[in-house]
């Protein structure tokens, strides 16, 4: 199979070591050089509204996928008219504007933190009336990595919010209390299978992922099927194809969704060593029409982002169970160059693997 994904960044890279074992060929659409992609297949250098450019890409291609979520739609639906585009960019129009996301989340039943479209600062003010403080202001399109947000906890604090975000289109939404953060991951067949990873307990540090251990612990089973009753909802209304990832809260026993990625995500990296099948072989296995792999937990596992810079090695590798992934980045303050994943045969092995990992990622830079 010839595999065209649209970006070039670490996504893509993991999709590529995934896929070449099952005989895959990658063609990457990216603008940026170097790029983690480079050496993992051809690489179009070009930007993602370059029409004659996606011709050109998608030439001789089975499939084509994304690895970046703000693909404009409409270079999405122009590869949909020469080869099949996976996932369908009706999701990528999910997932790229907050307050449709939100609507859609809605209209399938799914919870969501309370929120109210923003477009003026008077807009700002009837909204923080509405929903009450705290309240988190948002860009509806762009943001990522806690980026294009701002926390209101007084009504002081509306007028710098509003100068430094007021420019765009906003949402505002109610601060939801939350226990714990949690992911589902889950991956769509052609054929309408869907298999669901168990629960994943996420921690962020300054909006930016820093740890994910899967499964989470103290997961009821009413919980985890609430979880893959909303991703399934959300799949089957697109006719999904691929590999999603919907972050959740859990506020009591039950779960508010934030946020869709149409693509695989940070919180599934773990499964590339604590899983069955990894979310890279499964996107992939799903994109090209193949049988989907067994998304069980192989052990308890962890994964640890490395931001700005990487440790040496051995600080890494001689933690028992501990894999190292890098992105071939250079380093950058803040920058995601790697992760690593630990998987353990007990829970108390993986807090003491993991508290080794953190401090020698803490110590290089994250
Ligand atoms: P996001 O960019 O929407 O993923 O938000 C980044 C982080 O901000 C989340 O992982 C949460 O920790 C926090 N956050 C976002 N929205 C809310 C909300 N409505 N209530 C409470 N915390 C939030």
């Amino acid at each position: 199979m010839n595999v065209g994904v649209l970006g070039g960044g670490q996504l893509g890279r993991m999709l590529a070591l995934a896929g070449y074992p099952l005989g895959m060929k990658f063609r990457f659409l990216e603008g940026k050089s170097p790029a983690p992609v480079d050496h993992l297949g051809a690489v179009v250098r070009a930007s993602y509204d370059d029409m004659a450019a996606l011709d050109a890409f998608a030439d001789g291609l089975d499939v084509v996928t994304y690895e970046f979520e703000n693909v404009p739609v409409d270079s999405a639906l122009h590869l949909a008219e020469r080869v099949p585009v996976h996932p369908a960019p009706s999701a990528l129009a999910m997932a790229q504007d907050r307050l449709k996301e939100k609507q859609d989340f809605q209209g399938l039943g799914v919870p969501t933190a309370p929120f109210v479209e923003v477009s003026s600062r008077e807009g700002l003010e009837e909204a923080m009336a509405r929903l009450g403080l705290p309240a988190v202001l948002k860009t509806r399109r762009l943001g990522y990595d806690g980026k294009g947000q701002a926390l209101l906890r007084t009504p002081d604090q509306a007028d710098g919010a509003w100068a430094e975000l007021g420019s765009v289109p906003l949402i505002l939404e109610g601060f939801i209390d939350f226990t714990r953060e949690l992911s589902i991951l889950a991956v769509r067949g052609v054929d309408g299978d869907c298999r669901f990873y168990p629960l994943v307990e996420n921690v962020h540090r300054g909006g930016i992922l820093w740890t994910s251990v899967a499964p989470a612990p103290d997961v009821t089973p009413a919980l985890q099927s609430e979880a893959e009753d909303y991703a399934r909802r959300v799949m089957e209304e697109h006719g999904y194809v691929g590999v999603v990832a919907i972050e959740l809260f859990q506020v009591g026993d039950h779960l508010v969704a934030n946020e869709l990625a149409p693509r695989v995500h940070n919180s599934g990296h773990w499964t590339q060593d604590g899983a069955v099948t990894s979310q890279f072989e499964n996107h992939l296995r799903a994109v090209c029409g193949l049988p989907l792999g067994d998304t069980a937990a192989s052990g308890y596992a962890a994964m640890v982002n490395l931001l700005g810079d990487v440790p040496a090695h051995a600080e890494i590798l001689g933690v028992p169970g501990a894999h190292l992934h890098l992105y071939g980045k250079s380093p950058r303050p803040g920058r995601k160059v790697g992760h690593v994943n630990l998987v353990e045969p007990t829970r108390d092995e993986l807090r003491e693997a993991l508290s080794l990992v953190e401090e020698a990622a803490r110590r290089a830079g994250s």
